[in-house]
């Protein structure tokens, strides 16, 4: 079996490759170990940019418009960022998966069930093996996720790009949205993020650092929100609408973009830390950028600068998680720079929309 591009990994990223390619001319299969509609653990707020390179592949699943970030501390208030006139969007990970893999259907090879176990180089491309047999492709996208197996294979896993060491795990209440924006109640080494993601859904998403003692148990979900002040008296009578998912440790890299007649995207490539909402967005710019590159066919030999161009999709949201990961360090700082955006919140509103 022959294809001019495989992508493996059907998740967010990896279709979004896919459907970008496809849309160039590309001929192209995604190998994925599982089925559709995916799942995961994630804060499900799909950020401006992000959002405008999902709409320019013609994806536009069903969610909630979000105008802007909430920051909230007990101990020292909170404040709000606007995106301006840039719409964001709060969407089911199981909703976005279907969008993504239906714009797919008719024009990218989808192949459920079919895990990618090693690759090895032939003469143009790469032996992908599966259980189902082997495929030649022409070119690679590694797009399997943060604990990228293929990464790890090809020697290219490099140091983690975060100094902190964060987790995650997220639910969803089946209530009513509280209002148009995310929420973000920081605590001692933990917060909690609320995002709307229906009409009558709400994801709720928790990240600390490793250490932290964190609530285990059917009743989590409670127990976590009992540690922000308030917020649990907010939800009473809410149920949870789906399983609980975790995540272990957040930040993972490869150490190079691109390799021979391949390349890394999603969190195959990098991902930093939940707390800036970032890896949608990377992932559908990346694919953005893909179609760009392959237009015109697969180049023999290395793609010029797409190397240094698909680091610098990263580079902003690098910058906004370094310094969100400083206020969550440092509490003292976080007083600081919290009553700063306060009294001029058009200072965060200015960060932020430098970033999404
Ligand atoms: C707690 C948390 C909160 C987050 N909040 C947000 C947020 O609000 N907004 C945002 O934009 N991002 C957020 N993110 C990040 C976002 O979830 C990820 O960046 C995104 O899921 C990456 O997509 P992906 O396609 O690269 O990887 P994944 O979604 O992990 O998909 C990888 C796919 O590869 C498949 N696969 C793996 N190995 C193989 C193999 N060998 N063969 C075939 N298939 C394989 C898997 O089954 C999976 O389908 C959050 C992350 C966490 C952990």
């Amino acid at each position: 079996m022959k294809t001019e591009i495989a992508v493996v990994g059907g998740g967010p990223a990896g279709l979004a490759a896919a459907l970008a390619l496809a849309k160039v001319g590309r001929d192209v299969c995604v190998l994925e170990r599982n089925d559709w509609p995916q799942d995961r653990a994630c804060g499900e707020g799909i950020l401006p940019d992000g959002l405008a390179h999902l709409q320019a592949l013609g994806v536009n699943p069903a969610g909630m418009p979000i105008k802007g970030i909430e920051y909230h501390d007990a101990r020292i208030g909170s404040f709000r960022g606007i995106f301006g006139h840039k719409p964001a969007l709060g969407v089911r990970r199981t909703v976005l998966s279907e969008a993504l893999h239906s714009a797919c259907s008719t024009q990218v090879d989808l192949r459920p069930h079919e895990a990618v176990s090693g690759m090895s180089k032939i003469d143009k491309g790469w032996r992908l093996e599966t259980p189902q047999g082997s495929l030649d492709a022409r070119y690679v996208v590694v797009a399997d996720g943060p604990r990228s197996a293929l990464r790890e294979q090809l020697g290219l896993t490099g140091k983690p790009p975060m100094n902190v060491d964060r987790l995650g795990w997220r639910q969803h209440l089946n209530i009513e949205p509280p209002s148009p924006y995310v929420e973000v109640h920081w605590g001692m080494g933990y917060e909690a993020y609320l995002t709307p993601v229906g009409p009558k859904q709400l994801g709720v998403a928790l990240l600390w650092r490793q250490g932290v003692e964190i609530p285990k148990g059917p009743s989590r979900l409670w127990r976590w929100l009992d540690r922000f002040d308030g917020l649990r008296g907010r939800f009473d009578g809410a149920e949870p609408s789906s399983a609980g998912r975790g995540i272990g440790r957040m930040a993972v890299s490869a150490r190079r973009s691109t390799f021979e007649d391949g390349c890394f995207v999603g969190d195959a490539l990098a991902f930093f830390d939940g707390i800036s909402g970032e890896g949608l967005s990377a992932g559908f710019a990346q694919a953005s950028l893909l179609a760009s590159a392959f237009e015109t066919g697969i180049p023999n030999g290395a793609v010029p600068g797409l190397e240094r161009q698909l680091w610098a999709t990263l580079r902003s949201k690098r910058r906004l998680t370094h310094l969100l990961l400083l206020l969550h360090k440092h509490p003292t700082l976080r007083k600081f720079v919290f009553a700063l955006f306060r009294r001029q919140p058009q200072i965060f509103g200015w960060a932020l929309n430098r970033s999404v």
